[in-house]
C-alpha cells in the first residue's frame, strides 16, 4: 500500500493538469470566438460610434420580488446580479450605459410625481422605466427578467422584442444566436414579438428587448442561475450579442 501512494499522487497531478488544460482550452475557444466577432465588428461601424446608450433594466425590485422559486430565490435579485454584470462589461468596453436601478428598489417615485402612490406603484414603476430609458438619446433598452411556469419541465432563455422599432428584432436574434452558440446549445426557443401584456416593450420607441434569462420553476435551470459562473457566462453571452453590429 505504501508504494501505491506516490503513484496515486502522480495520477492525481496528471488528472488535475489535464482538466486544467481542457479548461484553459475551452476558455480560449470561448473568448477567441468573442474577440473574432469583435474584430469583425471593428471593420464596420460599432454601435458606440453611433452614440447609443444601453439602458439595462433589472426587472422588479423592492416590494415586488417578481417570480419566487420554490427554494425562496427571488427573481428581482437574480435580475440585478445579471443586469449589473452586463452593464459592467458594456461600460468596460467603452459604451454608454444606464442602469435603471442599482439597488433593491422599485422606481415608482423616481420622478416624485405623486405624494401618495398607494395602488399606483406598479403603474408608475413601469412608466418611469420607459421614461428613464427615453431620456437617453439613441437608447437601446434591455430588460432582464426570469421566467416561471406551473410545469417544471420547461426551461431555456427566451427573448421578446418590441414591435415599435425595427432594430429590436435584430438585437433579439443576435441574443438568440449567441445563446445557442455559447450558453444553451439545445435552446430551440424562437424570439417572440411582445404583446400588450409586456408594458415596457409595448410603450417604448427605441430598439428594445426583454430577456427572460431562464425558468425558476425548472430545477436544473434554477441551480444554474444561482451559480455565479453560469451568470457570468450568461452575461458575457448577452454582452457579446449587444456589441455585434450587422451593418
Ligand atoms: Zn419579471
Amino acid at each position: 500500500m505504501k508504494n501505491e501512494k506516490p503513484l496515486f499522487y502522480t495520477f492525481k497531478f496528471a488528472l488535475i493538469t489535464i482538466v486544467s488544460c481542457i479548461l484553459v482550452l475551452l476558455l480560449g475557444l470561448y473568448f477567441g470566438n468573442y474577440l473574432r466577432t469583435k474584430n469583425e465588428k471593428s471593420k464596420s461601424v460599432s454601435l458606440n460610434d453611433c452614440g447609443y446608450t444601453f439602458v439595462i433594466d433589472a426587472g422588479h425590485g423592492g416590494e415586488d420580488a417578481g417570480a419566487i422559486a420554490s427554494d425562496g430565490t427571488l427573481e428581482k435579485d437574480l435580475n440585478l446580479e445579471i443586469a449589473t454584470l452586463v452593464a459592467c462589461l458594456l461600460e468596460l468596453n467603452g459604451n454608454n450605459v444606464k442602469m435603471t436601478r442599482t439597488e433593491d428598489t422599485l422606481l415608482y417615485d423616481y420622478y416624485d410625481d405623486l405624494e401618495d402612490y398607494t395602488g399606483q406603484k406598479k403603474v408608475y414603476d413601469l412608466k418611469n422605466r420607459v421614461k428613464i430609458t427615453e431620456e437617453n438619446e439613441n437608447a437601446i433598452y434591455v430588460g432582464i427578467h426570469m421566467n416561471k411556469f406551473s410545469q417544471s419541465k420547461y426551461s431555456g432563455l427566451q427573448v421578446y422584442y418590441s414591435k415599435n422599432n425595427e432594430n429590436s428584432i435584430n438585437i433579439a436574434n443576435r441574443i438568440k444566436s449567441n445563446t445557442r452558440l455559447y450558453l444553451q446549445t439545445d435552446n430551440k426557443r424562437e424570439i417572440k414579438k411582445a404583446d400588450s401584456s409586456i408594458y415596457i416593450l409595448n410603450n417604448i420607441d427605441c430598439p428594445a428587448v426583454l430577456v427572460e434569462c431562464g425558468f425558476l420553476s425548472n430545477e436544473n435551470e434554477l441551480s444554474n442561475l444561482k451559480n455565479e459562473d453560469y451568470r457570468a457566462k450568461l452575461s458575457v453571452t448577452l454582452f457579446s450579442a449587444l456589441l455585434q453590429n450587422e451593418n
